[in-house]
C-alpha cells in the first residue's frame, strides 16, 4: 500500500496537525490501495498563509516567468506520466490502458492548451482614454472530483500558474494519488515555495476550511450540484469569487431519419468510456419514434460487445466505477427505472457474471424511458444508457432541455441539421457526432451545472481580477 500521509505546504512536505488516515480503496479488489491523512483546519490555515505570503511576489511575475515555468511543468508531467496512469488507474477505477491513453493526457492537455492561451493572451486593453488590465485574482483553492482526477486538477492549475496566482489544491480523497504526483512535478519543476500547495482531506473537513476561509479569494469547485452548492454557500460570507463546475444530465438528440449505425458509436461511446462517470456523458437517448427499436437495436449491440475487467488489466474494456456508494447509488437507479415502467433490454442490476468481488456494473440500456421517471432527471454516473421517444423536433429539443442540469448536449445526425439545433439547447457544450473534444475552447455549465468556464483563453479570464485605470498620460 502506497502511503502519502504529508501534504505539500510552502515548498516542503509536512506532517498534518491533527489529520486523521484515510484508505483509498482500489474498486476492482475493494482492497486498500494507499493511504492519506485527511488535513485540518491548522493544516489549511497553513497552507493558505503560505500562498498569500507567495502572492506578493508571484503575482508580480513577467509573462515570459510564467511561460518558461509552464514549459518546466509540461517536461516533469511528461516524464512521470507512467506514474500518474498507475496512481489514476488503482484508485479510481480506469482501466491502465484508458488512464495511459486519455486520464493522463487530458491533463496535460490543460497544460498546453493553457500555456498556448497565455502567450497570445493581451492582458491589457484601451478603453477610450482608460485603460483596462487582467490582474491575478490571489489566493485560489481548488476542490476537485474523482472520476477524471487529473483532468479537473489541470484545469484549474495550469490557468492559476499561468495568470500569477497562488493556490491549495484538495483533491478527491477518492483518488489523491495522482495529487500528489502533481505536487511532486511542481516541486522538481521549480515552482517557488508557496506558489502551489496541496492539502489532502474530505470534503466537510478541508473542503470547508477552504470555502470559508477568509483570505482565500477564490474557489474552484469541480463535483456534484450537491456539494458546489455547500461551497457557494460556506463561501457567501467572505464574498469570495466562486468558481462552480458542477454535474450534468446529458442528452442525445438522434435526429429522425439519422443513419443510426453510422452516427450512435460515436456518441453513445461516452456512456461507456470511464464506465459511463463523465460529467458529459450523453446519457439520455431521444429517438424519434419511428426509429425507436432500430437505435435499440445499435445501442443494444454496443452495450454487449463491451467487456467489464479489473482496472489492471490491460485492453479495450471499462473498469469498476469507483466505490460501493457509487455502485449502489447505480444500481437503485437501474432498479427504480424497471419499477417506474421502462424496459430492461440489457444488462441490469447485480455484478456481471462471474465476479463476486468489485464495483463492476452491467453495461446497461433502458428503453421506455419517460421524462417523470428518476433515471431521465439523476446524474446516473455509470455505464447505463436510456431511450426516449419524440414525435417532432420541437418536441425533440424540449426532452432535450428538461434538466436542471446544462452541462452538454449531444447531437447525433447530419451535421447541418445539427448545426441548426445547436443554439436551441441550453448547455456549454454541443457535440455533433461526438460527445468530447473542443480542446483549447470554454468548458463549462449552463443552469445547475455551473458558472464558471475552464480551458483556453476564457480558462485564464476565469482565474484573474479586472481593474480600470483611469487618467493615465496618454
Ligand atoms: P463530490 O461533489 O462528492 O466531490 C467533489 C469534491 O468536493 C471532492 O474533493 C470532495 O471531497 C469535495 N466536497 C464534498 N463535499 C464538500 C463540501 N461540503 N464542502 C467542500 N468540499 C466538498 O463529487 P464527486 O463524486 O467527487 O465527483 C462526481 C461529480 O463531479 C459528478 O456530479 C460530476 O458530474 C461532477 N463533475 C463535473 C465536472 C465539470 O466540469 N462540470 C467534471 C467532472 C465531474
Amino acid at each position: 500500500m502506497k502511503s502519502y500521509l504529508k501534504h505539500y505546504i510552502d515548498g516542503a512536505w509536512v506532517d498534518s496537525e491533527g489529520g486523521t488516515r484515510h484508505a483509498v480503496i482500489d474498486p476492482s479488489t475493494e482492497q486498500p490501495v494507499s493511504e492519506i491523512t485527511l488535513g485540518t483546519q491548522a493544516d489549511v490555515d497553513k497552507a493558505v498563509a503560505a500562498a498569500k505570503k507567495a502572492f506578493a511576489s508571484f503575482s508580480q511575475t513577467s509573462v515570459a516567468e510564467r511561460v518558461a515555468l509552464l514549459e518546466r511543468v509540461i517536461e516533469e508531467y511528461k516524464a512521470r506520466i507512467p506514474d500518474l496512469a498507475a496512481a489514476t488507474s488503482e484508485e479510481m477505477g480506469a482501466p491502465i490502458g484508458f488512464a495511459q491513453a486519455a486520464q493522463v493526457p487530458a491533463g496535460l492537455g490543460y497544460f498546453l492548451g493553457t500555456l498556448k492561451a497565455l502567450q497570445e493572451f493581451d492582458f491589457s486593453e484601451q478603453v477610450g482614454k482608460n485603460r483596462v488590465v487582467h490582474e491575478p485574482l490571489g489566493v485560489v483553492a481548488m476542490i476537485t472530483p474523482w472520476n477524471w482526477p487529473l483532468n479537473q486538477i489541470c484545469a484549474k492549475v495550469a490557468p492559476a500558474l499561468a495568470v500569477g496566482d497562488t493556490m491549495i489544491l484538495k483533491p478527491s480523497e477518492e483518488a489523491p494519488g495522482c495529487a500528489v504526483i502533481l505536487a511532486e512535478i511542481m516541486d522538481k519543476a521549480g515552482v517557488p515555495a508557496g506558489v502551489f500547495n496541496l492539502v489532502n482531506g474530505d470534503g466537510p473537513g478541508v473542503g470547508a476550511a477552504l470555502s470559508t476561509h477568509k483570505d482565500v479569494d477564490m474557489v474552484s469547485f469541480t463535483g456534484s450540484t450537491r456539494a458546489g452548492i455547500a461551497v457557494a454557500t460556506a463561501a457567501a460570507a467572505t464574498v469570495k469569487r466562486v468558481h462552480q463546475e458542477l454535474g450534468g444530465k446529458a442528452p442525445n438528440l438522434v435526429l429522425q431519419g439519422a443513419d443510426l449505425a453510422t452516427v450512435l458509436p460515436p456518441t453513445v461511446s461516452g456512456v461507456l468510456a470511464n464506465s459511463g462517470q463523465s460529467c458529459i456523458a450523453p446519457t439520455r437517448l431521444l429517438v424519434h419514434s419511428s426509429q425507436v427499436a432500430d437505435a435499440t437495436a445499435v445501442v443494444k449491440t454496443m452495450m454487449e460487445a463491451t467487456k467489464v475487467d479489473a482496472a489492471s488489466v490491460m485492453g479495450a474494456h471499462i473498469g469498476p466505477v469507483v466505490n460501493k456508494a457509487q455502485f449502489e447509488k447505480i444500481q437503485d437507479l437501474i432498479q427504480s427505472a424497471i419499477d417506474e415502467g421502462a424496459t430492461l433490454v440489457t444488462g441490469g442490476t447485480g455484478r456481471p457474471d462471474g465476479r463476486n468481488a468489485g464495483f463492476f456494473v452491467k453495461p446497461t440500456l433502458l428503453a421506455d424511458v419517460t421524462p417523470d421517471m428518476r433515471i431521465y432527471r439523476e446524474e446516473t454516473f455509470g455505464p447505463v444508457a436510456t431511450i426516449s421517444s419524440y414525435d417532432d423536433a420541437e418536441q425533440a429539443i424540449e426532452m432535450a432541455n428538461d434538466t436542471v442540469y446544462g452541462l452538454s448536449a449531444a447531437i447525433s445526425g447530419d451535421p447541418a441539421e445539427a448545426a441548426k439545433i445547436a443554439p436551441k439547447l441550453r448547455a456549454g457544450l454541443v457535440t455533433i457526432n461526438a460527445w468530447a473534444g473542443g480542446g483549447g475552447t470554454p468548458f463549462g455549465g449552463y443552469k445547475q451545472s455551473g458558472n464558471g468556464r475552464e480551458g483556453g483563453k476564457y480558462g485564464l479570464v476565469d482565474f484573474m481580477e479586472l481593474k480600470t485605470i483611469v487618467g493615465e498620460p496618454a
